[in-house]
């Protein structure tokens, strides 16, 4: 019997897999392999809240595996030697896996090259798995040193008109080869999970999506920056898990043919985009994309106080409660808090990108640290001495304080006009608030930012 293993990584999903579609083609039988990876354990890279939709991501999987007659097999260690050891052990001629862009992704495909050569085993990546369109694919004229596009305007427009892959439906069947597997670990075994991560999974991200097409992305044009309305889509822990694939959203959205639904479709460009940028640029995971002389100062102090959300301003410090709380924040807050970080504080930015790392559910090596660098002003960002201020964005785009008092119950009882300064209540007013004063003058913090820039 011919088996063909699927290296499942970052496209956990039945439906629109093209690694599966291909391995399922070409072999009567397959390993449907998941492994835990000590080269992704060893970075630090695992962490709880990650770890636990990860559980929930790989329980799913298997229950929809074992409806369709198969399972999922799980193994722990190094991944090329599980992989090989699969191999072996199932005599298979060839493993798919999704062409990834991190640098860790490459090095995992190049250890597998090396693994599977003497095996007579083939390797075979698959484009366009995790991102609608592969990175590379579009590149801007100006000849071949031009690796990818640096601006997102120019981008945008060829990646719509380049479209995304018909999508692949689920298959009915999936026959497994016999292979021996670990038990798989139920989320309520991690611990140090944040109370309100979202359950992981390709049936809750389906659910998620069916719910979002079908009622929220036609405000999202409108309401999108709304934080106390809270109306994204919040789809990004299934596309960084690949429980959904970005091609799927992208014909659902376009479906849907509001405006509410072409703005959505353009922030996956954004993704996109970031994924090609990193790509070309792997060391921009942790060097800035251009370098701007910054000599950053390393105040424990005022970081400690950004990472708890106790700065004395409260867009800042409710936002940064909602990451700890949820695993999970709101697009305006992070650019506000990476802003307030590396402009206000003039802290470096890779302090913040590995505070979201060690939290975000949805903490991506290209969509985190590229917008970290887009904030700093290092990255692509065409405005790098822009400064936001949070008690401006604040009044924008919480003009009620819901938002804020959802996450700041100290300041519930404050009335509307000073919910984004509370530090201009006087006297008895003040009484009674335990919160913070601010821990920096907005207007010295950016006057030092510009300084150093020489802006
Ligand atoms: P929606 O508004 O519903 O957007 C739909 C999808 O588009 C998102 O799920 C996401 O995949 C993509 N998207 C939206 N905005 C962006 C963007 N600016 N860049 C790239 N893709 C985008 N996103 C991550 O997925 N992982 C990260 O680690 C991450 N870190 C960030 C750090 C900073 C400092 C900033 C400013 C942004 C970061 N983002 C990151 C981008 C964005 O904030 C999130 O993708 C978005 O808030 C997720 O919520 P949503 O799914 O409801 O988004």
């Amino acid at each position: 019997m011919t088996v063909s293993v699927v290296l499942f990584t970052s496209d956990l999903r039945l439906h629109d897999n093209p690694v599966l579609r291909a391995a399922l083609h070409d072999a009567e039988s397959v390993v449907p392999l998941f492994v835990h990876d000590d080269g992704v354990r060893g970075t630090g890279f695992a962490v709880p809240n990650r770890r636990a939709f990860l559980a929930d991501c790989l329980a799913d999987l298997d229950a929809g595996l074992r409806k369709r007659g198969g399972r999922l097999v799980v193994r722990s260690g190094d991944v090329a030697d599980q992989v090989r050891e699969v191999v072996a052990a199932t005599g298979a001629a060839r493993v798919h896996v999704a062409g990834g862009v991190s640098r860790y992704a490459l090095r995992r495909e190049e250890r597998l090259r090396g693994a599977l050569a003497a095996t007579g085993c083939e390797l075979v990546t698959h484009d366009a798995v995790i991102t609608a369109v592969t990175p590379g694919e579009l590149l801007p004229s100006g000849g071949s040193r031009v690796d990818h596009y640096a601006v997102f305007t120019p981008y945008f427009r060829r990646w719509t008109a380049a479209g995304v892959r018909d999508f692949l439906a689920a298959p009915r069947k999936v026959p497994v080869a016999e292979v021996a597997s670990e038990p798989l670990l139920p989320r309520t075994e991690i611990s140090g999970v944040s109370p309100g991560v979202d359950a992981g999974g390709e049936s809750a991200g389906r659910e998620r999506l069916r719910a979002w097409l079908a009622g929220g992305v036609d405000g999202y044009e409108d309401g999108h920056d709304d934080l106390a309305a809270d109306v994204t889509s919040r789809l990004s822990p299934h596309l960084h898990f690949g429980t959904l694939s970005a091609a799927e959203i992208i014909h659902g959205a376009n479906r849907e043919g509001s405006s509410g639904a072409r703005a959505f479709i353009r922030q996956l460009a954004w993704r996109d985009f970031h994924h090609q940028v990193l790509a070309a640029r792997p060391e921009t995971a942790d060097q800035d994309y251009r370098p701007r002389g910054d000599r950053w100062r390393t105040d424990g102090e005022e970081v400690a106080a950004w990472r708890e959300g106790r700065t004395g301003y409260p867009f800042v410090d409710a936002a940064m409660r909602q990451l700890r709380h949820e695993g999970w924040m709101h697009n305006r807050g992070r650019m506000v808090v990476a802003s307030f970080l590396t402009k206000t504080l003039y802290t470096d930015w890779r302090v913040g990108a590995r505070h979201f790392l060690s939290l975000l559910v949805d903490g991506d090596i290209a969509n985190n640290q590229l917008n970290w660098q887009w904030a700093a002003g290092t990255g692509t960002d065409t405005r790098p001495n822009r400064v936001l201020n949070p008690v401006v964005q604040g009044k924008r785009f919480d003009p009620g304080g819901r938002y804020v008092r959802r996450w700041v119950p100290e300041l519930a009882g404050v009335e509307d006009r000073y919910i984004h300064e509370p530090w201009r209540l006087q006297g008895p007013d003040r009484g009674g608030i335990d919160y913070p004063d601010p821990i920096v003058d907005l207007a010295e913090g950016r006057a030092r930012f510009e300084r150093a820039r020489g802006a």
